[in-house]
């Protein structure tokens, strides 16, 4: 049987990952590089003339100019935490090698901390995805369907408009024979203001969306995109429809790795999250041993995201 490139890639091993991130120092230098990739600037004047020392093993600056004091990860997502860096490195690590979502629970379990911290820390990292996908924009042949999150009945897709489901839009782009390359997923209700919505913030011409025929798709013929409906009747015919393999790939996929997570306390709040999780491991899927680096980077240079802003369903931080 033909192995799967990206599922047989080589990703970062536990051994390795120990290897290069398990010391505090090690992190300490990579977050430092990210922040100041000149050298420290102090947060209040910009100054660079600074001194350094420890405080319960924490890296900390103070500004020679100004006084002012600073921990190396205050204005980072790490702030606010009690967590060391070699911790939130290994919950990083854990987020991005798995093939299905890693749990809040398990995440406790591996990093020794309380289910709340492990929740919380998980849901700052879901949101620097969040972040780093939220302009994500897809070109050339893009596959499209509407699917539903959670309160699934005995397998299939949920009827069209049936209560206590999450809508969300899934857009695959793909290669002229239907490979493919990038993932959009968003969550909002299947209305024609809300398609165009979509389209125009996430297609660019020229691009051709190849749908089921679902009435709001056709609002995209406005925005100077091509629409190519396939009436496919629905069901498990629509689902292996040959125009739609792709999409329907990812759909299958993106259920099998959220499914243990649909029942978890207050999933449907947070589903944007869940789902731009799914979205910004897509997308990095040809470089498994390069994502951790990448994240961290973007965790080190985004802004602190607090328990309230987290807690907040439609925030951003
Ligand atoms: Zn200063």
């Amino acid at each position: 049987m033909a192995q799967n490139k990206v599922q047989y890639q080589r990703g970062l091993s536990m051994s390795e990952f120990f290897d290069r991130y398990g010391l505090s120092q090690q992190c300490e230098a990579l977050v430092r590089a990210w922040r100041w990739p000149k050298g420290f600037a102090c947060p209040r004047c910009q100054g660079g003339w600074h001194s350094e020392f420890r405080r319960q093993d924490r890296l900390y600056f103070q500004c020679s100019a100004c006084r002012y004091q600073c921990s190396l990860v205050c204005g980072t997502v790490f702030e606010s935490s009690k967590l060391s860096l070699p911790k939130w490195f290994l919950a990083m690590h854990l987020m991005t090698q798995a093939k299905n979502n890693v749990s809040a629970l398990e995440l406790k379990r591996h990093l020794g901390v309380s289910y709340p911290t492990a929740w919380l820390l998980k849901h700052k990292l879901m949101q620097v995805m969040v972040d780093r996908e939220q302009w994500r924009q897809l070109t050339g042949r893009v596959e499209i369907d509407d699917a539903y999150l959670g309160g699934e009945v005995h397998g299939g897709k949920a009827g069209r408009g049936s209560p206590n489901k999450i809508p969300f839009v899934a857009a695959v782009q793909t290669t002229e024979s239907g490979q493919p390359v990038l993932m959009c997923l968003s969550q909002r209700p299947f209305t024609k203001e809300s398609i165009r919505a979509f389209a125009e913030q996430s297609l660019v011409a020229p691009a051709t969306l190849v749908s089921d025929g679902l009435g709001c798709f056709k609002v995209v013929r406005g925005t100077g995109i091509l629409h190519e409906p396939h009436v496919t009747g629905g069901g498990a015919a629509s689902a292996k429809h040959p125009s739609f393999v792709a999409v329907n790939t990812a759909l299958g996929n993106i259920k099998t790795s959220l499914a243990g997570t649909y029942h978890a306390f207050g999933f449907a709040k947070y589903a944007h999250r869940y789902l731009g999780q799914v979205q910004y491991l897509f997308n990095r899927r040809f470089d498994l041993r390069a994502i951790l680096v990448r994240l961290a980077r973007a965790a080190s240079q985004a802004v602190p995201c607090p328990l309230r802003a987290v807690r907040a369903a439609e925030s951003s931080c």
